[in-house]
């Protein structure tokens, strides 16, 4: 693929944020793009997980009851319904979730649509803007979700044309993509992070609507494919899932031969919530909570296991 075709190609993209210090090493920008694969019942950037753009409406941010009428005029679908109470409704059978009307007209940023078209250059505009961070911090750029590698064929245009431009690049996985993709995109990866959330098949396809045997597999081959190349191997510490030692030491059992892998386990929290509601949504763990004086107790457990390769989520 040409320089000129790589920089062309469109794709969807939710999200660009800066100075991230938590997804790969170094300052980086995070690229978020849109859809996935897996349906997580934690996830906590519930409008990542369609494929197409979502409109969020924030009913607190909203100047209705000071009679703006903005969006009602812009909206071309008549899917913005006003209440008796002067309240606003979002009528998602309606609803395109198109950018350039209800979002782009309201003053308060009541209204948002998650998802926009962008090209491969107009990305690596932005990220560039901070490429004297990422020189001296040994940063990059992250591509996360979602699942980035669900838009194949943008994300590999990203990666080839960020290597073009000397940025680092790393990948924020759920692993759930055919092999191909991944090992194409393997080639232009200074890094990875990956998720691995249970061992058991089914558990795995209770909670996230799929079954794990890809995502184990794809994680072996890439581990072997580039052996010197770091990958942090992650895991979302769930209540009532994988909050036990039995869990977490069949998980670092499974980690324990790859001597290029790090793992670090992130305590569930409840931040998404309220987007879940933006979107005319329930949120599936809305009311569960996660006792976090377990987490010492799973840290040493990995640590029997890994050792040192175990990072501490401060
Ligand atoms: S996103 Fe488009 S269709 Fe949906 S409410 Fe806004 S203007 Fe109307
Ligand atoms: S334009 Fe924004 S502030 Fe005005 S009514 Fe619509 S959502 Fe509310």
């Amino acid at each position: 693929m040409s320089a000129l075709e790589d920089k062309k190609k469109k794709g969807l993209v939710f999200n660009i944020q800066k100075y991230s210090v938590h997804d790969g090493p170094g300052i980086r920008t995070i690229v978020f793009l849109k859809g996935c694969p897996l349906s997580c019942n934690w996830c906590s950037n519930p409008e990542s997980q369609r494929r197409e753009p979502e409109l969020a409406f924030n009913p607190g941010r909203c100047l209705t009851f000071s009679k703006c009428t903005r969006c009602l005029q812009a909206c071309l679908r008549g899917a913005i319904i006003r209440e008796a109470d002067d309240s606003l409704r979002i009528e998602r059978a309606l609803c395109e979730g198109c950018p350039k009307h209800c979002a782009e007209a309201c003053p308060s940023q009541g209204l948002i649509v998650y998802g926009e078209e962008r090209t491969v250059d107009d990305v690596l505009k932005v990220v560039e803007q901070d490429a004297a961070f990422y020189t001296r911090s040994s940063g990059g750029m992250t591509l996360s979700g979602g699942e980035p590698l669900l838009q194949a064929d943008f994300a590999l245009a990203l990666l080839r044309e960020s290597r073009r431009r000397r940025i680092k690049t790393a990948v924020e996985t759920c692993g759930m993509v055919p092999w191909k993709t991944l090992e194409a995109a393997s080639e232009y990866l200074n890094y990875v992070l990956y998720d691995i959330k249970h061992m058991d098949a089914g558990a795995h396809e209770a909670q996230t609507g799929r079954s794990n045997e890809i995502i184990l597999e794809n994680f072996r081959k890439l581990a072997e494919l580039a052996p010197d190349r770091p990958i942090l191997a992650r895991t979302p510490v769930i209540p009532g899932f994988n909050d036990s030692v039995e869990a977490i030491t069949a998980i670092a059992e499974f980690l324990r031969p790859f001597p290029n892998v790090r793992y670090e386990m992130l305590p569930y929290h409840r931040l998404g919530t309220q987007k879940y509601h933006f979107l005319d949504r329930v949120p599936p763990m809305e009311e569960v909570t996660l006792d976090k004086s377990v987490m010492p107790r799973l840290i040493d457990a990995a640590r029997n296991i890994l050792g040192d390769r175990v990072e501490i989520v401060k």
